[in-house]
Parts: structure tokens; sequence; C-alpha cells
């Protein structure tokens, strides 16, 4: 099993308001990280890994979410903060 922090997010427009397509691991020195699709992510979570978010000291946990438009995405936990939450990490297209 294996830790991992989201650095970043790749977004997508749908009918429900948007949601994450790909998000980019790494230790924040680079600033997308290493590439990874949600369904690689989706794939590493049911194997028992972990994937977080850390802005301002915080850590907020990622979850599997489905969005409105039925695709399989993530989303922070609900105690993600402003700082920390998915949606406000760079993006990247
Ligand atoms: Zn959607």
């Amino acid at each position: 099993m294996a830790t991992f922090r989201i650095v970043s997010t790749k977004q997508r427009p749908c009918g429900a308001g948007g949601h994450i397509e790909a998000v980019g691991v790494g230790d924040g020195s680079s600033p997308s990280g290493q590439i990874l699709s949600v369904s690689d992510v989706h794939w590493r979570m049911s194997q028992g890994d972990t994937f977080y978010t850390y802005a301002h000291g915080l850590r907020a946990d990622v979850r599997k979410f489905d969005c409105g438009c039925t695709k399989k995405t993530l989303r922070s936990a609900p105690d993600a903060t402003v700082h920390n939450n998915l949606d406000n990490l760079p993006q990247f297209s």
C-alpha cells in the first residue's frame, strides 16, 4: 500500500458542473507532478492505496465520487478546507 499526495487536477466540464478527469501526484516540487487518470486512482484505491491533498499545513483525504453526470471521479473528504480542497489545486489540461 502506498500514499500519494495529489498536487494538481485536470477538470472536465460536464452537465453536473464538472468533474476531475486526471490528477497529478508528487511531493509538490514540480507543479503538476506525475499524471494519473481517475481510473488509475480508483484502481490504486481498490488495492489499498490512499490519496490526499495538503495545503496550509492541513491534509485532507480524497475519496471516490460519482459525479452527477454518472462519471466516476474524485472529491475531497467533507472536512477539506478552502485551501486543500481538490478544486482549489492548480489545474492542468
Ligand atoms: Zn461530471
